[in-house]
């Protein structure tokens, strides 16, 4: 069971996940201008300083969040268009052998 201080560490860090829900949510719905833009920014400001006292009160290095964000960004290079390396002559779009097969006019054993 997490001790006081953990457990407050936990709560406003969940508190800010949801402030920047909140935000990207609005910019989705609304649009995006300098206001909002700035509540962007403040509210990722935020989870930044909550993600850097959940490693300093929960004994996570910063190596190891950066060991998952790197591997996160390996699968968004597998899965999404958001990281993108530069490919001379490929496809557009997202990976074509991202379901184990190449999905465009290729030959699939599966059918
Ligand atoms: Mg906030």
């Amino acid at each position: 069971m997490a001790n006081q201080i953990e457990a407050e560490c936990l709560v406003v860090a969940s508190e800010e996940c949801a402030e920047l829900t909140k935000v990207c949510m609005k910019i989705l719905r609304f649009g995006i201008d300098d206001e909002k833009k700035s509540d962007l920014i403040s509210e990722m400001g935020d989870v930044q300083c909550m993600i850097d006292l959940l490693g300093d009160h929960l004994d996570i290095s910063s190596d190891q969040i950066l060991e998952a964000s790197t591997a996160k960004r390996e699968k968004l290079k597998k899965w999404s268009n958001l990281i993108k390396e530069k490919e001379y002559g490929g496809p557009e779009g997202p990976e074509p052998t991202r379901y184990g097969d190449w999905e465009k006019n290729g030959i699939c054993s599966d059918f």
